[in-house]
Order: C-alpha cells, then structure tokens, then sequence
C-alpha cells in the first residue's frame, strides 16, 4: 500500500496524518481541505480565540508537514470518489489514486428552515473566517441575539458578554443543553449567564427573522419580537456525507462505520464529526460524536486501521465547554441512567453520577470554576470504560477517592 488519500483538514484529518506517519507508514499521505488555511483546533473559535481575534491555533506548524512528507491541498474540495478506479476528483480537476482513502468531512452548521443561511446580520459559527466576522462586529453595547442555547450559542454568549454587548438567547427547548447535559448542571449555566446579564428565553421557536441595513429582528412563535444589531444562529450541526452518498457509501446519521471505522467499502474509513459508530461500551449503541477528543482519538485509530491494524474503537466519550470561569465536563452517555447520584466538591463545583439499571457507572457530569472536576471526571472516565458498578454511597462521598473505587 503506497497512497493514502485524507479528505477532510480538520483536527481529525490531521492527525491521522501525523498519526500515520508516527506508526510508521512511508507511501504518500495527501491531506484534502476545502478551508484555505492549514488544520486548525475549533474549540477556541467560540472561547478566547474568539475575543482575541488572532490566528487560529494550528493543529502543527507548516514546516511539520514538510518534515513528516504530508502533502496538504488546502481551498481544495473533493468533488466526487471512483470507488471502481480507486480515486478522488478535486474541484480543479484534478484526480489522485488511493490504495485506502480516509474520508474526515466533519459537520456543518445546521441552518434554521426557511431562513438565510449567512447574510450581513445572520452568522453561524464554524470556521476562523466566522470567527473574525462576528469578532469584527462585537463591540460594547452591540446589541446580539443568538438563537440556540448548545454549546455554541451559550460559549458565545459567554465571550460576547466579555467584550460589552448585549446578548439575548433564544432556545426552542423547555430548557438550554437539552442534549446529553443534565438539568441540574444547565441550571446552573443558565444562572450564571443571567448574573452576567444574559437574557435567556427557552421554549421559543423562531417564525421569522427580518433583516435589514441596520440589524435583524426575531420574530417568536410564542409572539414578541427581539431586535438585534446581530443575530447568529448556533442550531446544531449536520454530517457532510454528501461526497460518501455519492459514491454510494453506507448512511445512517453521517457515514456509517463499523467498530473499527470502516465504511461500507473496506478501503475507505471514516472518522470523526460525519460519521456514526457503535459504541462498545453502550452495548453497541450507534452514535454520531460532534467533539474535539473524539476527533483526536479517532483520527489516531483510522490511521492505525488504514495500515491494517484492525483495532476497536475503545474511547469513552468526553466532551466540555468553559463559560466565565466555570468549566463543565462529561464523560460517557448519560441516556439510560436509572439512578444519579451527586457528589459535592470544592468551591461549589459538584459531579453528577449516573447509573443504569444494573448499577453500572454509564456516565459523569461535572460543573465547577477552573479545573475543579477534571480529575474527577477522568476517574469517572476509567471506572466507565472499566464497565464498574461503584457503591452509590462511596460515589456520592467526597472523602472517598475515585482512584479507590477504580483499584476496587
Ligand atoms: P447543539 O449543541 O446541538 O445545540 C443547538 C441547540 O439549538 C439545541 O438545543 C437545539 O434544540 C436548539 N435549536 C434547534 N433549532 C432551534 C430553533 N429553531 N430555535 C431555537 N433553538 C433551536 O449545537 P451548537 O451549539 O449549534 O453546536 C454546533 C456544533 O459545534 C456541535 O457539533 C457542537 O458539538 C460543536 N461545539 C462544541 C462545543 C463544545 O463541545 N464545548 C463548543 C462549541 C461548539 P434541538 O435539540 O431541539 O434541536
């Protein structure tokens, strides 16, 4: 096997990249993106790489890839895959071979039905370049509307406020962090962003929104209207498993893959935000991961895979997010949970612990200023991939450490 062919320069396509190279292989390794500037790490584009408007924090220096022989093609889109003749079709039209090809497409924003995707006073938020347009326009007493209470909208919230404007969210759910955050540690966040002066509006669908030279106007379903200087829009993402439909590869929320990231044709792998997997640890649950480890660890195990190691995905999920001072944390997936169990810490910082029906530890959700979880929760993190069934006593004591519950 002499060429690998990476669609897709995100954190995940980088470092397969690297990866690649690490384990050994010396075949051409040709890394595709349709950005025009070199892998970059997003989660800083809604935190602090978003109030200091620099550049983006590079996955690896340009002269890495010249040392490690990775030809990168950026403000390059793959056009179509041959899967017969075994290449990709660029843009340009260009075509390169593949012996295995690593499809790393990640997601894009979700864009609200019927509504302008990004116009002068509508943003969504992915890229660096978005990042500085809507940089560009933060401003003391701008006033902002965001419309989604996730991660996006509430982490942008956070940086808005820093910089002085005015910021008003709108969620369409009952409460914010409706997916896989629990209610007790989104009450938390959505009290903190109201001592910042965050109005927060939840259970209000959006019927319109009417642009004009000077703002946007968001008209609820419920009736109201909030004028706005701008409105971005952070309403989930979607999968880009366009190029792999094309090709007639397996779907089924993103690319399809089995446990070791293999698509529906063995010589093309998938990995990170556009694919769904089952999860070993969830009884061969199938999901869809939209996080910065999953990326990481996965970008690892496709080039581990695309020299034929056949290795399993093993990771437990993990995601976080820093708004102000407080940093959350989860590790695992919390559906099925049967009982929680909650465990106070330092400084008001407390973690949620939830069990499923047979007392096994599924998953750990953790709020606190700085880094007042983070250990607890990679604890939480072993006990699960060790499929444990701690005492709910010993787990809900804090004097009890969760490296004991681990040796135990
Ligand atoms: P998200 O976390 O899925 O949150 C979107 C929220 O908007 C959901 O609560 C969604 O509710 C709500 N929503 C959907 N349609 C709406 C409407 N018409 N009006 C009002 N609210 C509506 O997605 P995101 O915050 O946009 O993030 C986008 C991507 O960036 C994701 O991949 C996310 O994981 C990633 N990201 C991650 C982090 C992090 O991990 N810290 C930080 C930033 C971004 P429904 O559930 O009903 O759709």
């Amino acid at each position: 096997m002499r060429q690998i062919v990476i669609v897709g320069a995100g954190e995940c396509g980088a470092r397969a990249a690297f990866a690649l190279r690490e384990k050994g292989f010396d075949g051409e390794i040709t890394l595709i993106g349709a950005e025009p500037l070199l892998p970059y790490e997003r989660p800083p584009l809604s935190k602090d790489g978003l109030a200091a408007a620099a550049a983006p924090k590079f996955v690896a220096a340009p002269e890495r890839y010249r040392e490690a022989k990775i030809a990168v093609l950026t403000g390059t889109a793959v056009e179509a895959i041959g899967r017969a003749r075994k290449t990709v079709t660029l843009s340009d039209g260009r075509s390169f071979a593949y012996d295995r090809l690593l499809l790393a497409t990640g997601a894009r924003p979700r864009a609200l039905p019927g509504m302008p995707g990004n116009s002068a006073r509508i943003r969504m938020l992915r890229t660096h370049a978005d990042a500085l347009t809507i940089r560009a326009a933060l401003a003391p007493g701008l006033k902002l509307a965001i419309i989604g209470g996730g991660f996006i909208g509430l982490e942008l919230a956070a940086t808005a406020r820093r910089l002085g404007a005015e910021v008003v969210l709108v969620e369409g759910q009952p409460r914010i962090l409706s997916r896989g955050v629990p209610e007790e540690i989104a009450a938390v966040v959505a009290e903190r962003h109201r001592q910042e002066g965050v109005e927060i509006i939840c259970g209000a669908g959006i019927a319109a929104i009417e642009e004009g030279a000077d703002g946007a106007s968001l008209l609820l379903a419920v009736g109201g209207r909030i004028d706005a200087d701008l409105v971005v829009v952070g309403v989930g993402a979607v999968p880009n498993s366009e190029l792999a439909e094309a090709a007639g590869l397996m779907i089924d929320n993103g690319i399809a893959v089995d446990e070791r990231l293999c698509t529906s044709d063995p010589d093309i792998l998938a990995a990170g935000d556009c694919c769904s997997f089952p999860l070993s640890h969830y009884g061969g649950r199938r999901v869809r991961l939209e996080a910065w480890r999953n990326a990481q660890d996965q970008g690892a195990l496709a080039a581990a895979n695309l020299m034929g190691a056949g290795e399993h995905i093993a990771s437990v999920p993990w995601f976080w997010s820093d708004q102000y001072e407080l940093t959350l944390q989860i590790s695992g997936l919390a559906e099925g949970t049967a009982a929680t169990v909650r465990r106070e810490l330092e400084e008001g910082a407390f973690i949620l612990f939830h069990l499923d029906g047979e007392g096994r530890l599924i998953a750990a959700s953790g709020i606190g200023p700085g880094n007042a979880v983070a250990r607890d929760i990679r604890l939480a993190e072993m006990l699960i991939a060790a499929g444990a069934k701690p005492d709910p006593q010993a787990l809900a004591s804090p004097e009890i450490r969760l490296k004991k519950l681990l040796a135990a």
